[in-house]
């Protein structure tokens, strides 16, 4: 079991190493936010061992970045106890489990065994409507059997739809989730994405899976058109 320690504290990260070691586990540490990130995406960990406060991209960002990009290896953060960031905020963004400094050897490897044995976090169900088939985790979208190609904004947007389905959706609702909150372009771009997804997902099936709701926005079909 590979388990990656990303500690900026070189006399802890030695420590953790030493001790993780000795229970049979291969490990390798990064001292930075940076490189933990790197390393993270480049190897196959079993588990990461990953403090908050660190140089380069805090733990909270590292844990975005993987999980944003679908690695969902499992994540041991290390809080402070005076720090002001709390567990909640770890298991927020994404950590599976969480442990205040200081701590002892004997209770982090049980916490670590403990996420071995649960494995990698479920990852995201598939969302459908009918035979409209999206994948939040892999990223792709199925009419039928078929892969359909779309751009990460369009996989979004469905994704969206999809959560809502069955459900009249605003145009401000949509730019809301599927772009920033604080959006300041054209908000007919709502159309043209709409327009693509049928275009994509639709016409070359000959279905009909969202439905415009004049001067309310749109609905996607319970049943996937
Ligand atoms: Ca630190």
């Amino acid at each position: 079991m590979r388990v990656l320690v990303v500690e900026d504290e070189k006399r802890l990260a030695a420590g953790l190493r030493k001790g993780l070691e000795a229970e049979g586990f291969a490990v390798d540490i990064a001292n930075d936010g940076t490189d933990g990130l790197w390393m993270a995406t480049e190897h196959p960990y079993d588990v990461i061992v990953l403090d908050i406060m660190l140089p380069g991209m805090n733990g909270f960002k590292v844990c975005e970045a993987l999980r944003d990009a679908d690695n969902w290896t499992p994540i041991l953060m290390l809080t402070a106890k005076d720090g002001e960031l709390d567990e909640a905020e770890a298991l927020d963004t994404g950590a599976d489990d969480y442990l205040t400094k200081p701590f002892s050897y004997v209770v982090l490897v049980a916490h670590i065994r403990a996420l071995l044995r649960r494995g990698a976090k479920a990852r995201p169900a598939v969302l459908e409507a009918g035979d409209l088939r999206m994948d939040p985790a892999s990223r792709k979208a199925w009419r039928g059997e078929q892969v359909v190609e779309l751009t990460s904004r369009e996989l979004a947007l469905l994704e969206f739809l999809l959560r809502r389905r069955g459900e009249v959706v605003s145009k401000r609702e949509i730019l809301d989730h599927v772009w920033d909150y604080d959006f300041e372009g054209d908000p007919n771009i709502v159309e043209v994405y709409v327009r693509h997804l049928r275009n994509k997902l639709d016409r070359p099936f000959d279905r009909e899976s969202i439905e415009t709701i004049r001067g309310s926005g749109y609905r996607m079909a319970a049943n996937g058109g």
